[in-house]
C-alpha cells in the first residue's frame, strides 16, 4: 500500500523565477522572528501561523559534511551531503556538487538548482545542490 506524504511545507521552497536567479525560500515567524527552511505554515518555536516568505541568499558556508559511499537508490555514489549555514541564520541540509576531498568546513558555497526528477508516483521533485562559488 502506498501512502501520500504529508504536506508539511507552506509552499515551494525553491523559486527559480527570483530576480537575479534561483533562491531557496524559507519562512520567518511574524510574531517571534524564528527563521527556518524549508517553508512552514506554523512556527515550531511559538506555534504562530503568522509566517512570512523569506527568500534566502544564494551564498552560504559549509558547516559540516560527509561523503556517502553507499548511496540510496536514485543517488550517485560517492556523493557528499552537508549542512550549509546561510547569512539569514538558517542551516540547510543539502548535497554538495563536488568530489570527495574538495569540500572543507567554512567553505563558501553557492546555490545550484538541478533538473527536477520525477518520483515513482509521477510527481515532479524539485532539487538543488550547493557548489563551490566558482562552479555554481
Ligand atoms: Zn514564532
Amino acid at each position: 500500500m502506498e501512502f501520500e506524504p504529508l504536506a508539511l511545507s507552506a509552499g515551494p521552497y525553491l523559486d527559480l523565477q527570483c530576480e537575479g536567479g534561483a533562491r531557496l525560500i524559507g519562512s520567518e515567524c511574524g510574531d517571534c522572528g524564528h527563521r527556518l527552511f524549508p517553508t512552514a505554515a506554523v512556527c515550531p518555536n511559538c506555534m504562530s501561523e503568522n509566517m512570512k516568505r523569506l527568500p534566502l541568499s544564494r551564498d552560504g558556508r559549509v558547516y559540516s559534511f560527509t561523503v556517502l559511499r553507499q548511496a540510496p537508490p536514485g543517488f550517485e555514489s560517492p556523493s557528499i551531503i552537508a549542512y550549509v549555514d546561510m547569512p539569514e541564520g538558517v542551516r540547510i541540509f543539502t548535497h554538495l556538487d563536488m568530489q570527495p576531498g574538495e569540500p572543507h568546513c567554512d567553505m563558501p558555497v553557492r546555490l545550484k538548482p538541478v533538473a527536477p526528477k520525477t518520483d515513482k508516483l509521477g510527481r515532479k521533485v524539485v532539487q538543488f545542490k550547493f557548489a563551490a562559488v566558482e562552479n555554481a
